[in-house]
């Protein structure tokens, strides 16, 4: 998959339309990790020094297409001032005052594009509007592209349209694994939400040897098997799993459970056995189970965590996949999904570790989707 790269453009003078992801959490109107901000650092100081001028266009949370205060970019604006000096701000009224006041601006961020009903309508007008402000659009935002939104979509019918360096990254270390898959390729799929991740187990299941469940996700197998599976969380329709995944699946032999008053890490074959329990995390020797593949794996794609993390003891299944993966030190890894990430705070990034920013997108993408923001961005469309 070749896309349409920003390298070799003549951008002197010319003004950039970059959507940028800036989608981060914000607490007493600061930014609490920078890391999505600084990821876009690159492509932004690239279009500087090619003496491009610079109009910034980001979402933050769902305002609902409304302006809510709570939303704004502000923080982010005063975050990002620091790293780049000429900056400055505008709230989008998105009218023609606009462009007279931002027309001679170096760079500029505009307010969040989700204040504006359009933009998740994928609304012509907006993106219009969006697309009179500049000279071309680059999309350097992989984590929306599986959004049919106007900066995303919409926007790509009014101007060329081109791939800022974040995107491309993440796409080349996406297609890698799938085109070049090494083996043992491992996938190793926790979390919730088995319907959105079904489609990329269907998917992955062709290239993997072998797909290591646990989280929530487990659970929903669990009942398709015909396990006991208490109060655990699982969506509430029944699963369908194929031959080939079958095949391919490893579930966990033991879980921690909670009852009323106990959490006990227990066998599954004995969970029959209780009533009243949730499976809240994967098991000791599962952890170990799951080393001897994750240890011995040359591709390693992970995507959601073990059990609920967010709460102790329930969070040493992931702690201990978390290890085991940091201690591969041949296998091509890639991590993603909003939590898993938040999982694998390493010290020092390994060159074979890569953390796409994307969640869903990462998801849709590996299950051989075009995704609507991609497919502007190919080169022989
Ligand atoms: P990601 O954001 O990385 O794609 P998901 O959103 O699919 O991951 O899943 C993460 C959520 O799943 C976390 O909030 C975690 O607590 C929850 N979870 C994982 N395992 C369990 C479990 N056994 N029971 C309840 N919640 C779980
Ligand atoms: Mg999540």
């Amino acid at each position: 998959m070749k896309l349409k790269n920003i390298e070799k453009l003549n951008l002197k003078s010319k003004t950039v339309l970059l959507r940028v992801d800036f989608d981060v959490s914000i607490k007493n109107g600061g930014v609490v990790d920078g890391a999505r901000i600084i990821s876009h650092l690159p492509t932004i100081n690239f279009l500087l020094k090619q003496k491009a001028k610079v109009i910034l266009i980001s979402h933050l949370g769902r305002p609902q297409g409304m302006i809510d205060e709570k939303y704004s970019l502000k923080p982010v604006f005063y975050y990002l001032k620091k790293k780049i000096k000429n900056l400055e701000f505008f709230n989008n009224n998105f009218d023609n005052a606009l462009k007279e006041k931002i027309k001679d601006k170096p760079i500029v961020l505009l307010e969040n594009l989700r204040f504006n009903p359009g933009e998740e309508k994928n609304d012509k007008k907006f993106a219009k509007f969006l697309a009179s402000l500049a000279n071309l659009y680059i999309n350097d935002a992989f984590a929306v592209s599986h959004r049919k939104h106007a900066s995303v979509s919409a926007v790509t019918q009014y101007l060329p349209s081109y791939a800022g360096l974040l995107l491309e990254k993440e796409i080349k270390n996406l297609t890698e694994v799938i085109i070049k898959p090494y083996h043992p390729f491992i996938v190793l799929m926790g979390g919730a939400k088995i319907s959105t991740k079904m489609p990329v187990l269907k998917t992955l299941a062709r290239k993997a040897d072998q797909i290591l469940v646990g989280g929530a996700l487990a659970n929903d197998l669990f009942k398709a098997e015909g396990y006991n599976i208490g109060q655990s969380f699982s969506e509430s329709h029944d699963v369908e799993i194929n031959k080939t995944i079958k095949r391919k699946i490893v579930l966990p032999k033991d879980v921690v459970i909670k009852t009323e008053d106990k959490i006990q890490n227990i066998k599954v074959d004995s969970l029959s056995r209780y009533k009243d329990f949730k499976i809240l995390d994967i098991g000791k020797q599962t952890i170990q189970l799951f080393a001897k593949y994750l240890e011995n794996a040359k591709i390693i794609i992970w995507n959601g965590p073990m059990g609920l993390f967010e709460e102790k003891p329930f969070d040493q299944g992931t702690r201990g996949v978390v290890k085991i993966i940091a201690r591969n030190k041949k296998a091509k890894i890639i991590i993603g999904g909003g939590d898993t990430i938040t999982c694998f705070k390493q010290k020092s990034l390994k060159p074979n570790v890569f953390i796409s920013t994307g969640g869903g997108a990462m998801l849709e993408f590996l299950s051989g989707k075009m995704l609507p923001g991609i497919k502007p961005l190919l080169k022989n469309k």
